[in-house]
């Protein structure tokens, strides 16, 4: 009668674990390299990978930003020891580079004055000082300091609607700016 045979994984294992590794046993010759493979140097080689989140979803996927001597931003990867991602990108996230270094992307505010059916380009700090201006003009305006004899020191005339490019510091630093102004109305986009 045969004998089944059986198979102990476990000895198996630890006898894989301290042979020879694949590299050590295949092939007896050095690859086949030549002079111009092997003077070949990554895009990325030799520069300074700073730790970065990605600006698109609150999953906040870390990410590695590599930047030349020079400060260029040189490409964008995922990041290995992200513990939401290990390394990887969605598709959006895999587009931070282009996001970020695309000659077509605008570098002034589109502005329509009331009342006019034309866009002007206008620069970031103009935009700026007008929704400052604008601000401090609504605020002074519909500020509350009490209501039902109860002290509420609010304003209902500002909302805040902040987008997912926003990190942890910048929420924090804006929920300080508005709250202390009196804004109750503060909502972030974003959230799994
Ligand atoms: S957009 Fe994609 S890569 Fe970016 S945080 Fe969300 S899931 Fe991660």
């Amino acid at each position: 009668m045969a004998v089944k045979r059986t198979l102990d994984l476990t000895d198996l294992l630890a006898r894989a674990a301290s042979s020879l590794r694949l590299g050590d046993r295949v092939g007896a010759l050095p690859n086949v390299e030549s002079e111009r493979t092997r003077n070949l140097r990554g895009r990325v080689s030799g520069a300074k990978a700073v730790t970065s989140v990605c600006p698109y979803c609150a999953v906040g996927c870390s990410t590695l930003a590599y930047v030349s001597d020079a400060g260029k931003l040189l490409d964008v990867e995922g990041n290995p020891e992200s513990p939401v991602s290990g390394g990887h990108l969605c598709p959006k996230g895999s587009a931070i580079f282009g996001l970020t270094v695309n000659e077509a992307r605008w570098t002034t505010v589109k502005y329509r004055a009331p009342g006019s059916r034309r866009w002007e380009d206008k620069p970031l700090d103009w935009a700026l000082d007008r929704i400052a201006e604008r601000f401090k003009e609504t605020r002074e305006r519909t500020f509350v300091r009490s209501k039902d004899g109860k002290r509420v020191n609010h304003t209902l005339g500002i909302a805040s609607l902040g987008g997912a490019t926003f990190g942890v510091e910048e929420n924090y630093l804006l929920q300080k700016l508005l709250k202390s102004c009196g804004v109750v109305s503060v909502e972030n986009q974003a959230r799994i």
